[in-house]
């Protein structure tokens, strides 16, 4: 299959397995809005040159939060695709606070490619702090997560000075929107 079909497939895949999921902002944004968003970081980010990696973006959060498995995914979407995936899958198993601490400590060790991954995913989230911060979320709350996703990509090794420009630009906005 040519990779535009197949990044489609994964697209209309994703909107499927997280139809009825919305993102934690008060604008309550369909989730797949999330997806899209970080799927076109990494093409720009790589200058459309991966298309496994593009895919692997619209797909990251499905085993986390829609409980599909990485078997299903490899089946579709090939080894390659699966393995990244789950390099940015948490445990679920593990208290949140620890999922958030190993975050910070196991991003050094992820590859590139998935380096790339999770620096456009934090750059979404904070994005989305930005202009709607779930509505439960003091300021004070609002700049640890911030701090959080900058300790985390801190620790990426990653070589991608456009993605590094988009995700500093993001956490600036987000800490000045909380700030008021
Ligand atoms: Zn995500």
């Amino acid at each position: 299959m040519d990779s535009l079909t197949i990044v489609l497939k994964a697209a209309e895949r994703a909107a499927h397995w997280h139809s009825a999921q919305r993102r934690k902002g008060a604008a309550q944004e369909p989730y797949i809005n999330h997806l899209l968003e970080v799927a076109r970081l990494v093409a720009e980010a790589t200058d459309g040159r991966d298309p496994d990696l593009v895919i692997a973006a619209l797909l990251h959060d499905a085993v986390e939060d829609q409980e599909v498995s990485r078997a299903a995914i490899a089946l579709e979407f090939g080894e390659d695709v699966a393995a990244l995936v789950m390099e940015v899958t948490d445990d679920k198993t593990l208290p949140k606070a620890r999922r958030k601490r190993l975050q910070i400590e196991h991003a050094a060790a992820k590859s590139p490619r998935a380096a790339i991954l999770k620096l456009a995913d934090k750059t979404s989230n904070l994005t989305t702090l930005a202009v709607s911060p779930p509505a439960n979320w003091d300021a004070s709350r609002r700049l640890d997560y911030v701090q959080w996703a900058r300790d985390v990509v801190a620790g990426l090794r990653v070589d991608s000075p456009f993605l590094l420009e988009r995700f500093s630009d993001a956490a600036d906005a987000a800490e000045r929107a909380a700030r008021g």
